[in-house]
């Protein structure tokens, strides 16, 4: 198989990405320095300084070794991964075991990723993590709450009452210790991993975010029963979900590679004949690009 990114861009906002279910699954935003999952760490996504994992399972999160050692191999600072809190030593310790096995311990930052608990990365941008639904069970029997993110730019606005004033007497309320701006939060991309229908869909970030990644992994009319035992979106599931949502974009993952794209957009159309293919569309739909140009094709084994 030819190696590709799908690539879009909306409002400033470039994404490069791979979804298909059980495959491989990663979205990087080079611009804001952040990628959601890390699939199987392509050469676009090493490059990413921040990166927020979603759940553990392989599709999702594969790549987290070679991750870290890209990043050594080409002398880029450690990086950061945020993984559900749960996946934090188990983590670590597949670390250790690949330090052992490649005989270099490659530098890494692990960081716990808990809903409701923002990520700062700049003064003007922040990683939201919010509970999804689709619960993994662990080896030991335990179940790890996967995630969804969302980045959200962050302004400081002058508030209403000194707008008019000018720099000397801004200056002097900043003196008396006044606070003359108020905080304001813009929703860019938000990207639920894996999960089934949930509450999460009424987060007014996640239904006024620019962007959203929503996962669609089935639509034939014989998978809803495996949609809902995988907690995975039907397609079907979208006619009650997209009129409730905001954003100027949704883009569609997670596709089964046993459904052809083009019926799965046929089907879309379909089922919501009033939206336009610039708002809604597959992830896979979108412009490919390779991914290593340099590289030979690779077998499908
Ligand atoms: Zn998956
Ligand atoms: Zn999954």
């Amino acid at each position: 198989m030819l190696e590709t990114n799908a690539e879009f861009e909306h409002a400033g906002i470039r994404m490069l990405g791979f979804s298909l279910a059980g495959e491989e699954a990663y979205i990087a935003l080079p611009e804001l320095n952040v990628a959601f999952d890390v699939g199987r760490a392509p050469r676009s996504l090493v490059a990413i300084d921040h990166v927020f994992l979603s759940h553990g399972h392989m599709d999702h999160a594969a790549g987290i070794a070679y991750y870290f050692a890209q990043r050594m191999f080409v002398d880029n600072s450690p990086g950061n991964i945020y993984v559900p809190q749960p996946l934090v030593e188990p983590i670590q310790r597949l670390l250790r075991v690949w330090a052992d096995i490649d005989g270099h311990e490659a530098p890494a930052h692990v960081h716990a990723a808990l809903p409701d608990s923002d990520v700062v990365l700049r003064r003007d941008l922040l990683v939201r993590p919010f509970a999804v639904n689709h619960p993994c069970r662990r080896h030991d029997r335990s179940w790890v709450q996967s995630l969804g993110f969302s980045a959200i730019e962050v302004r400081h606005k002058l508030k209403d009452e000194y707008q008019g004033l000018v720099g000397p007497q801004l200056v002097e309320l900043k003196k008396q210790g006044i606070d003359i701006t108020r905080r304001l939060e813009i929703p860019l991309v938000t990207y639920c991993g894996d999960t089934a229908p949930g509450s999460f869909l009424d987060l007014d970030y996640v239904r006024n975010s620019k962007i959203l990644l929503l996962e669609c992994t089935f639509v034939e009319a014989g998978h809803r029963d495996r949609a809902r035992a995988g907690n995975h979106m039907h397609i079907d599931d979208l006619r009650d979900i997209v009129p409730r949502l905001n954003n100027e974009r949704i883009l569609l993952t997670h596709l089964s590679r046993r459904t052809g794209l083009s019926e799965a957009k046929h089907l879309l159309d379909r089922l919501l004949p009033g939206e336009t293919d610039e708002r809604i569309r597959f992830l896979m739909s979108c412009r490919r690009r390779r991914r290593h140009a340099a590289l030979p094709k690779s077998s499908d084994s």
